[in-house]
């Protein structure tokens, strides 16, 4: 019996039938609560404070839904890897649904591994404790690096095992988003619905994302702009954080422009762009140099899924959308040389080419002699104040390095000079340079050290490296394990998989 009401508004369920199936969650034997944020479920506003531990997990496992809750399967094609699967959505999520949060911002509830669904294909319906707790870390360290992501309420253990490779320990997670529309979405209806079924849901869309374009005569083609652009600003981001998401597929692009579907991602430790970590892209496909390139070509799906309603021409909606795509490469350029500068300490007057490329010779010079990324945009900061002992050490043949301290220390003279007041003075430039790049990422070693123990039934690695990831900008001595680079003997040997 549901005994706690949470105050859902469920638009997606009541606006849009013929978008999903309804269905129930699969009973878990013995729910466990092993994750609960708190703090993000006072953000939402569910009046959960004084539910304990058993309550929380016979809510988030599914077994006891709260009263008006609504679970639906969404519906979803998507193009992984390349080809169109026409027949995806939700296998093993449930959107139960969705609240205001205390900023006014609509929110969706979801479970996750909460069993099979109409759309379950030869899936279980299942997800295992170890995946799940690694969209907690990785997930919450991308939340705290300031980037757009879905986020993780709850993780319970369901008390029955999960076949893989081997039989794993159950989990349902419960995954916080802005939505989950997805490019996918639009596709699966542009290829078995009607023109009006993608026409209502890019209405729904537009007044759930982008409300200010509900007016618009060409809103469609606008809206198309509006992904296009969150897109451009979180590949930048991705980018600047070292992130690999490891699967771009369409059906993991979201429409709200946050990070979403964490299974094969990862951070990058000594720089590559070549990097990739995910066991099921051999190709290459979505290494992390290829990602802001593969955003554009899973626009370029969203764009022809919109076609018909841009225009009854198909050649002026062509037209239309071409020119959103077009400019994507210079959307993503200006998200990234913006980023690039914060990170370089740059203030002052924008010298667009002159940055960029004093960047690209700083990255190449990462690439050439593998160091890792994440210490070495760190170390600069130090060097901003005379500190390079602690940068050059990471460098196997320093002299590259020295040539181009010379060039980056020019320039931010050049910066400080063209700036009104006086220039910053070096400690200034350092503390904005640590804002900007963190001391800790979700690593790699780490990750795995503390998903291994959480299987094994102990919690605490996994809650003081999350306690770690939520601090990503604070130098804390104590927590030094968890900056250190991997050795090479286990980055060689790195793998990430789906968590399926
Ligand atoms: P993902 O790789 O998690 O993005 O999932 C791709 C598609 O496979 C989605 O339609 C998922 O719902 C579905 N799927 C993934 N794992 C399972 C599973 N264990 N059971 C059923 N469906 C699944
Ligand atoms: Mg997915």
């Amino acid at each position: 019996m549901p005994n706690i009401a949470i105050p859902f508004d469920n638009t997606y369920a009541r606006d849009l039938p013929g978008f999903y199936a309804a269905c129930q969650p699969e009973r878990a034997p013995t729910p466990a609560l092993l994750y609960f944020n708190h703090e993000l479920a006072e953000e939402l506003r569910l009046g959960l404070a004084g539910h304990d531990a058993p309550a929380l997990a016979a809510m988030f496992s599914g077994n006891a839904l709260p009263a008006g809750a609504m679970p639906i399967a969404q519906a979803y094609a998507g193009h992984q890897f390349g080809s169109f699967s026409p027949q995806l959505g939700d296998g093993r999520a449930l959107l139960i649904g969705e609240v205001i949060d205390r900023y006014g911002r609509r929110r969706d509830i979801a479970l996750k591994g909460s069993g099979r669904t109409p759309f379950s294909r030869r899936g279980d319906g299942k997800a295992a404790v170890g995946p799940m707790l690694r969209e907690v870390l990785v997930g919450e360290a991308m939340h705290a690096l300031g980037i757009p992501t879905t986020r993780a309420l709850a993780v319970v253990a369901s008390g029955a095992p999960v076949r893989r490779e081997t039989l794993l320990p159950g989990a349902i997670l419960t995954r916080i988003a802005a939505s989950h529309l997805r490019v996918g979405t639009f596709e699966y209806f542009a290829a078995h619905g009607t023109t009006a079924m993608v026409r209502q849901l890019a209405d729904y869309a537009i007044a759930r994302h982008d409300p200010d374009l509900v007016d618009s005569p060409q809103r469609y083609a606008d809206f198309l702009r509006a992904v296009a652009e969150r897109q451009a600003a979180l590949l930048a981001q991705w980018m600047h954080a070292g992130f690999i998401h490891g699967v771009m597929n369409t059906d993991n692009m979201g429409i709200p422009g946050e990070t979403i579907d964490y299974g094969p991602c990862a951070f990058m430790e000594a720089y590559d762009p070549r990097t990739v970590f995910s066991s099921i892209d051999a190709g290459g496909r979505y290494a992390y140099a290829a990602q802001p390139d593969i955003a554009r070509w899973n626009l370029a799906r969203l764009a022809e899924a919109l076609l018909p309603l841009i225009d009854t021409s198909e050649g002026r909606a062509i037209e239309a959308a071409s020119e959103v795509l077009d400019a994507f490469p210079e959307r993503y350029h200006q998200h990234w040389l913006a980023g690039l500068r914060a990170k370089l300490g740059l203030g002052g007057e924008l010298q667009e080419e002159a940055d960029a490329a004093l960047g690209e010779s700083w990255l190449d010079l990462l690439h050439a002699q593998g160091v890792d990324y994440t210490l070495a945009w760190r170390r600069l900061a130090d060097a901003a104040t005379g500190n390079e002992a602690p940068l050059r050490a990471l460098f196997a043949a320093p002299q590259g390095l020295e040539r181009w301290l010379e060039r980056w220390r020019a320039r931010c003279a050049a910066a400080d000079a063209a700036m009104t007041h006086d220039g910053p003075p070096a400690e200034l430039r350092a503390q904005r340079m640590r804002r900007v790049n963190p001391w800790l990422i979700a690593r790699n070693q780490r990750v795995e050290e503390a998903l291994e123990a959480a299987e094994r039934g102990e919690l605490a690695p996994f809650e003081q490296l999350l306690a770690a990831l939520r601090r990503p900008y604070d130098e804390d001595p104590a927590l030094a394990r968890y900056a250190e680079p991997a050795s090479d003997a286990f980055m060689a040997d790195f793998r990430t998989y789906c968590g399926t």
